[in-house]
């Protein structure tokens, strides 16, 4: 089991990441489950400074949004969080972001496909919530599950993106990537039609099978910029590739 120490500094160092790379700000959330202890650790809701968050700062709620710790109530789509969390093992971490180039997906009606080899971790696509509503209520997070079904991200309509993860390691990369492969389609766009990765070619990359350690690289290098970073808007921040 992952110390409850460990999971606050993770979840507080992927946040901190988040802001410093500007996909997450006044808006945007994310989690972390301890399936043995059933409780979810949650970063404070709309407004809070996400790029000075510390471990201590954490917010804590059982699985029906009930908080157990914490200075304040957790944000209010929670239901995001404890829905997958609830309901899926492979959803141990989970972020809710309003990232500037995936973001156009749940606006633009154009399909979300991989367009980087990186990107082929989303080989089955990425399916859209229809309905233009925060999901504040447990029945909302029903219908979310319902439309991500296996799968490790959506798209929310004219709102933000939902990412879920073994772990924060996995939520951040896959994130960054999503992100990346969102602005990649857009930028590729000027030059002409854009060319996608097919799932058998992203099955034949094998993507998922190196995930995990690209994922914990990623993180490593991330978090040595996130270390000296000045916490100033639009500093810090590194593409993803190269
Ligand atoms: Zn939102």
């Amino acid at each position: 089991m992952i110390s409850e120490k460990d999971l606050r500094e993770q979840l507080a160092t992927c946040t901190r990441i988040f802001a410093m790379q500007g996909m997450i700000g006044v808006f945007g959330h994310v989690s972390v489950y301890q399936p043995e202890t059933k409780r979810v650790f949650i970063t404070p809701g709309m407004g809070s400074d996400k790029g000075s968050l510390r471990a201590e700062d954490m917010l804590i709620t059982d699985l029906d949004g009930k908080p157990l710790e914490g200075r304040e109530g957790p944000p209010v789509e929670w239901p995001i969080h404890t829905a997958l969390h609830g309901a899926r093992a492979d959803a141990v971490a989970v972020a809710h972001l309003h990232t500037p180039y995936a973001t156009l997906f749940t606006i633009a009606k154009r399909e979300f496909q991989p367009v980087t080899l990186q990107g082929a971790i989303f080989s089955e696509g990425v399916p859209l919530y229809p309905q233009a509503q925060l999901i504040t209520t447990p029945a909302r997070g029903s219908s979310l599950l319902k439309v991500i079904g296996d799968k490790r991200a959506v798209l929310l309509r004219g709102h933000g993106i939902v990412v879920a993860g073994q772990n924060l390691q996995e939520v951040l990369f896959a994130s960054l990537v999503l992100e990346d492969d969102a602005k990649k389609t857009m930028q590729a766009a000027t030059l002409g039609e854009v060319g996608t990765i097919s799932p058998e070619e992203c099955r034949a990359f094998g993507a998922e099978i190196a995930l995990e350690r690209r994922a914990q690289r990623a993180w490593n290098y991330f978090c040595s910029l996130e270390a000296r970073w000045d916490r100033q808007p639009a500093t810090g921040r590194s593409e993803l590739f190269p």
